[in-house]
């Protein structure tokens, strides 16, 4: 029977096991976080591959990052062995560039093509905005990359948006001809956008039933984890993959998702995906899970308490078997520095009691506020790495060799070609490359194949000698790549890297430089050429192409290496279907969460509140929130109010702790209440302090307002942890007036006067 003996049913609940067993057309998991959904589709793979009732490669399992794809075909190894290898575990993007990279020919474009990242895309929008002067129409290069990337998102192109579009607005005329301008520069680069390679794929499904036909054939059971989180674009292509084909029934399509953790919304993902499953998949059977494996009864309760504020969803509540564990701790700083050093310390603390750095993860709603953050960790010597925030791929350099090895692998790309025309310096000026792009534009051919006519074009001998020896150098690179015959192996890219960087004189270059940047950049390049030979290793098989994809996709959340024993600091966006021991969740401010941009928007609020539910859920053991009463941003200092969320969560969860000079009079002074919550809903514990509206001094207890502190440059003064200072500059008014003091021993500092624990002397 389906049922056997198998180990994989060990440990599951009654739903789980139901889930994991389920035969048919299609299954809709739906469950709150930390409910075994993730673990529930891997075992469901195992299961199936099992009981032989699937093939590996009639698997198909999508999931959000590559790092999830990873995770689940080292599970599902562990579960089956190397049954594993043959199925298709991956994200939509990577998915949908294997299927282009052998299909996209029937449309024109070559399999070499170029992925373009977000850098690229800004690139070439900034080209084509100040090419129409678009800026002055209002138009600027992020709210048109942003438009084109929802278009895309809902399976809109330039052409079918110019059948809607008012042209008696200028605005939106104009709009479309930038929408088709890039839309045929991509094209003539043969290169896809990442909103592309989704979009481009269900076009191609739809105007070539033949090419769809094998996968519809091939793929019996398509899983899709986080599909809350889906945009329609993705919604239309797992709806192609689950067509009949002629002789073959529909895939059997399981989905599993929360409704209450979408949080992609602003990208166009669409909540009613999952909503409207249902309707979609009329004999869907639907399995809920309530229980939850992962954290303390503590969040859980904080957790259902912040999401039962948002008011159009089904009422769920998650509970554990596990105990109430600790109370959730939480911090109030006077400036961003101060909570930087309270994270430092207790993440300190945790090590000592045992628990390992990598267990422990701190998140943040913007990359901004991680600047304070690593100040303190460095200082602190806390092992630390940010997630999504490296930025190797966006490095000048990185850029550079990535560009050579592009021009060789998709000679069509013109951007790739003529980043590296002039890098490192040959003499070639910009009137040359205007000729080459003429000479290209007017004999059709691409801007590589410009180059091998630079004898016909007059330029001087060096200049013609400096452009044939590059042309060269791509020929010799791109015969190295051709495709090895049957049971040889390919050249390695290394290889192909390797030959491109020196004989483009590229190293050579910034060995001679005497710029200690450039020796820098020179360990980067050795970096990349590490990078290749990890990637060999790994993929023993692979090519260029495979090299330029696989750099192409990578996510945020696959940089996190459980091996690395580091803290990992990542946006609450990058955190989605990950757990650690202890959470920090920082920032819980109004404008940062909810964050400023969100709050006018429409459903703004709500799916921030859901962000704050992620990042809640997330923390197994122990978890920590805290905010900054004061933050400095580009310069300036900024007055900060307590997240709305917090209110939310009912007062006994919470340990409010402050930092020192801030305790509030009596017991159970709430810092954050201190920071001017109106106290409607907070501390609704019994017996709880009311929340203070003022800041109070730790040494008297008396409730400090310096409203009327009059302050000149010059004057001295003490603070009560700072010792004795002189003021060197004031700034602001009334509320908002900030002193900057330089301290006779803890440096100079920007201090809120009203609040300051200050006296002038
Ligand atoms: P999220 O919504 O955050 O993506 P999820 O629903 O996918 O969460 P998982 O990540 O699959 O949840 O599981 C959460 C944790 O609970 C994991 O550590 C997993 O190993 C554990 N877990 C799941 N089911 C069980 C079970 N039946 N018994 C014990 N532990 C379990
Ligand atoms: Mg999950």
């Amino acid at each position: 029977s389906v049922e056997g003996s198998s180990a994989l049913l060990e440990g599951l609940n009654p739903r789980q096991r139901e889930a994991v067993l389920y035969r048919g057309p299609a299954l809709l998991i739906v469950a709150g976080a930390g409910s075994g959904k993730t673990s529930v589709l891997t075992r469901r793979i195992a299961s199936l591959l099992e009981t032989r009732e699937a093939w590996p490669s009639q698997v198909l399992a999508i999931t959000f990052t590559n790092k999830a794809a990873g995770e689940m075909r080292e599970r599902v190894r562990h579960l089956v062995g190397h049954a594993a290898d043959g199925m298709w575990i991956s994200t939509f993007h990577s998915a949908c560039v294997r299927i282009l990279r052998r299909e996209a020919e029937v449309f024109g474009y070559a399999s070499g093509f170029t992925i373009y990242d977000s850098g690229d895309q800004r690139a070439l929008l900034k080209r084509i905005v100040k090419q129409y002067e678009a800026d002055v129409m209002g138009l600027s290069v992020a709210n048109v990359g942003a438009r084109i990337s929802k278009l895309k998102n809902e399976l809109i192109d330039a052409e079918s948006f110019s059948r809607d579009v008012n042209l008696a607005d200028p605005k939106e005329a104009l709009f479309l001809t930038i929408f088709r301008e890039y839309t045929r520069t991509l094209q003539a680069a043969n290169a896809f956008d990442f909103d592309d390679l989704i979009a481009q794929t269900v076009y191609l499904f739809r105007a070539f039933p033949h090419v769809a036909e094998p996968y519809r054939r091939r793929f019996r059971h398509i899983l899709v984890d986080e599909y809350q989180d889906t945009n329609h674009a993705q919604y239309a292509l797992i709806r192609e993959l689950t067509k009949p084909a002629p002789g073959v029934p529909a895939a059997s399509l399981t989905v599993v998702g929360d409704s209450d953790q979408s949080i992609y919304a602003f990208r166009g993902a669409d909540i009613r995906n999952i909503i409207e499953f249902e309707q979609d998949f009329p004999e869907a059977t639907v399995v809920l899970l309530e229980q939850n494996y992962r954290s303390t009864q503590t969040i859980l309760d904080a957790a259902n308490a912040v999401i039962a504020n948002n008011f159009d969803r089904k009422p769920k509540n998650l509970f554990t078997a596990g105990g109430a564990g600790d109370k959730i701790v939480g911090f109030t700083g006077y400036s961003g520095h101060d909570e930087a050093q309270f994270v430092a310390d207790e993440i300190e603390q945790l090590h000592r009691n045992g628990m390992e750095y990598r267990e422990i993860a701190v998140f943040y709603r913007t990359n901004a506020q991680t600047r304070a953050l690593e100040e303190i960790l460095i200082r602190s010597a806390v092992p630390y790495r940010i997630l999504g925030g490296t930025k190797f791929y966006e490095r000048a350099e990185i850029k550079d060799a990535m560009a050579y090895l592009i021009s060789v692998a998709n000679p069509a790309d013109a951007l790739a070609v003529r980043r590296i025309l002039n890098t490192p310096k040959r003499g070639i000026g910009p009137a040359t490359e205007t000729q080459l792009a003429n000479f290209a534009e007017r004999n059709g051919v691409t801007f590589r194949e410009a180059l091998r006519h630079a004898a016909e074009l007059g330029f001087g001998p060096k200049v013609t000698k400096a452009i044939t020896a590059l042309s060269d150098l791509l020929d010799e690179a791109t015969a190295m790549t051709v495709p090895p015959a049957e049971g040889n192996a390919p050249i390695p890219v290394f290889d192909v890297l390797a030959l491109l960087m020196q004989k483009s004189g590229y190293v050579d270059a910034l060995r001679a430089s005497k710029d200690p940047q450039d020796e820098a950049r020179m360990e980067n390049i050795e970096e990349l050429l590490a990078v290749t030979k990890e990637f060999q290793r790994n993929n023993p098989d692979g090519l260029l192409i495979d090299f330029l994809t696989e750099t192409a996709l990578v996510a945020a959340a696959d940089e996190l290496d459980d091996t690395s024993g580091t803290v990992s600091l990542m946006t609450l966006h990058t955190a989605k279907g990950l757990e650690f021991r202890a959470v920090f969740l920082t920032g819980i401010e109004e404008d940062l969460l909810p964050h400023r941009m969100s709050v006018n928007e429409p459903g703004g609020p709500s799916e921030e509140r859901r962000l704050f539910y992620v990042g809640i859920t997330r923390a197994r053991e122990r978890l920590y929130l805290s905010l900054a009463m004061t933050r400095n941003s580009y310069g300036e200092t900024s007055v900060s109010a307590p997240s709305r969320f917090l209110a939310e969560i009912p007062g006994e969860l919470i340990d409010w702790r402050q930092s020192p000079g801030m305790t509030g009079p009596g017991a159970g002074g709430r810092a954050a209440g201190s920071l001017g919550w109106s106290s409607g809903g907070v501390g609704a514990g019994a017996g709880q302090a009311k929340p203070k509206t003022e800041w109070t001094n730790r040494v008297t207890g008396k409730v400090r307002d310096n409203g009327d502190l009059e302050l000149a440059i010059g004057d001295r003064v003490r603070h009560d942890d700072f010792g004795e200072g002189r003021v060197q500059a004031i700034t602001g008014t009334a509320a908002k007036r900030i002193a900057e003091v330089q301290f006779d021993t803890a440096g100079r500092k920007r201090l809120l006067v009203k609040v300051a624990p200050i006296v002038k002397l």
